[in-house]
């Protein structure tokens, strides 16, 4: 039986909601509860431990080049636990001409790199000169990039990259929204080589041609060694197998209609899907549900191979992992070469690889049956790593809504979903649907949402 009123309450426990719940436990906001509908915490962050091979379902990690999940970590006392990408990771590659061909790490390899044609190594170059777009514009990635970079740049090097990362289709995310950090040096410096150049001037480079800066963190254990400490931290606040079916306003706060019984609270985190959020809200705020319902999401499949490392020599997976352009023609959107990547994820002689299938490129690809994924995964590997073995495990995890698309015009409905939601106060939305997907935007939007939600507490008093 759960008592309350509670002063908060989170539906969800992926990483959002367990670390909003961190920083509003150390904020002394109590009594808190956390609701999630799963038998198990984590969400998409979900580690399995099966025949001495650590295997992700999802996020295979954060990258150190922001503070915030670093910071989590330490105050969770969980920095001994920390384990770096190895240096050899530093290499990543991507499909091109019937070839996997590395990614250029510095700028003379760049101009000797085949990825590009000389014209298309020239288009880009004329980047320097284009004239930035208006800061309201909000443009789809391939309008942008056909207009600073070229559309050969866009196909060989920007569409694998959106794949890979956002399982996203350059054709309808939104630059803006998805890649902040770009439209800010277009904005500010006025294109990117321009930033690129003051930004060095400046010593506050970051990164490189191979991908976003920073060195790919996660844990000795797999990222569910973070969920687990984070569940350990809330405790008994924290109850599974309970869903939020509904919501209704009352005068000190919300009333909450869940699996579990009834449950009231003065302020409330939806850490869930944005279309979760939405169908939770459908009663009370039909307008705000509408907007939330309408922020799409892509699935995407994970395929779990293992190999004998002797099958694995035709092309020896050390490094990164590659990524497919979607010109290339392929059936799959890239390969991760995990235990190249960590070690440890794989006993020795072995190789652990997980290839991505699906995303926004091919949506209806990713809910195949697993026998189906696992054939696609193994012809698409005999083709890039030339692997004709057959593996000796391997496991398939499908997320049906598996990450969501900032598409264009993404920025204008937070807006609107802001403007309803100061109908509702102390409602609070928080999760990767609205201000960055990755582990550590997560975090650092946990803390805002938790300082917000103490403010909120403070000021009802
Ligand atoms: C295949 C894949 C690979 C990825 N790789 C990386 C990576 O390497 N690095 C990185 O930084 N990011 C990566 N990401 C992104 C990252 O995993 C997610 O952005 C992040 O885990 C999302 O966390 P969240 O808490 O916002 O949402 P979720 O993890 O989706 O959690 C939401 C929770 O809410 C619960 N819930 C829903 N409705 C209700 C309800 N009504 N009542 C109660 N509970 C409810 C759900 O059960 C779920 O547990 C990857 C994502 C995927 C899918």
């Amino acid at each position: 039986m759960i008592k309350g009123p509670f002063q908060t309450v989170i539906v969800g426990g992926g990483i959002s909601g367990l670390a909003t719940a961190h920083y509003l436990l150390k904020a002394g906001v109590t009594p808190l509860l956390l609701l999630e509908a799963a038998p198990y915490i984590g969400g998409k962050m979900r580690t399995r431990y099966l025949e001495g091979f650590i295997i992700e379902e999802g996020p295979n990690g954060f990258l150190d080049n922001k503070p915030h999940t670093l910071k989590m970590v330490e105050e969770l006392g969980l920095d001994g636990e920390l384990c770096p990408a190895s240096p050899q990771s530093e290499k990543r590659y991507i499909f091109a001409r019937r070839r996997l061909r590395p990614i250029p790490l510095s700028l003379p390899g760049f101009f000797l790199s085949p990825l590009l044609s000389p014209w298309g190594k020239a288009r880009l170059m004329t980047e320097y000169f284009v004239k930035p777009a208006p800061p309201e514009a909000d443009e789809s990635l391939t309008q942008f990039a056909t207009r600073r970079i070229g559309r050969e740049a866009l196909e060989a090097l920007l569409d694998p990259m959106v794949a890979g990362v956002y399982a996203g289709n350059p054709d309808r995310v939104s630059l803006k929204s998805t890649f902040p950090t770009i439209y800010e040096l277009e904005q500010r410096y006025g294109g990117l080589i321009k930033g690129m150049l003051a930004l060095r001037r400046e010593g506050r480079a970051q990164g490189g041609p191979s991908g976003p800066g920073g060195r790919l963190t996660s844990f000795r254990k797999g990222v569910s060694q973070l969920i687990e400490a984070l569940g350990r931290e809330i405790g008994e606040r924290l109850v599974t197998r309970a869903q939020v079916i509904s919501i209704l306003k009352e005068e000190k706060g919300y009333l909450l209609e869940t699996t579990v019984g009834a449950i009231r609270t003065r302020s409330l985190v939806l850490s869930t899907p944005a279309y979760g959020a939405g169908n939770i809200l459908t009663s009370i705020a039909p307008e705000l549900a509408r907007e939330l319902l309408k922020i799409p999401y892509a699935p995407i499949s994970v395929v779990a191979l293992v190999y004998k490392k002797e099958d694995t020599m035709r092309f020896p997976p050390n490094g990164f992992g590659f990524l497919v352009p979607r010109k290339a023609g392929l059936s799959i959107l890239g390969c991760l070469w995990d235990s190249s990547i960590f070690p440890n994820r794989a006993p020795e002689g072995k190789v652990l690889l997980r290839v991505m299938i699906g995303g926004d490129r091919q949506p209806a690809l990713a809910m195949e049956s697993p026998e189906k994924l696992v054939g696609i995964a193994r012809k698409d590997l005999a083709l890039t790593m030339r692997i004709s073995a057959s593996p000796l495990l391997v496991q398939v995890f499908q997320h049906e809504k598996g990450i969501p698309q900032y598409v264009v015009g993404h920025s204008t409905r937070l807006k609107e979903i802001e403007k309803h939601l100061k109908g509702l106060p102390g409602l609070f939305l928080n999760s990767n649907a609205y201000r960055g997907i990755g582990l550590n935007d997560c975090v650092a939007n946990s803390i805002e949402t938790s300082n917000r939600v103490s403010e909120f507490l403070k000021d009802y008093k």
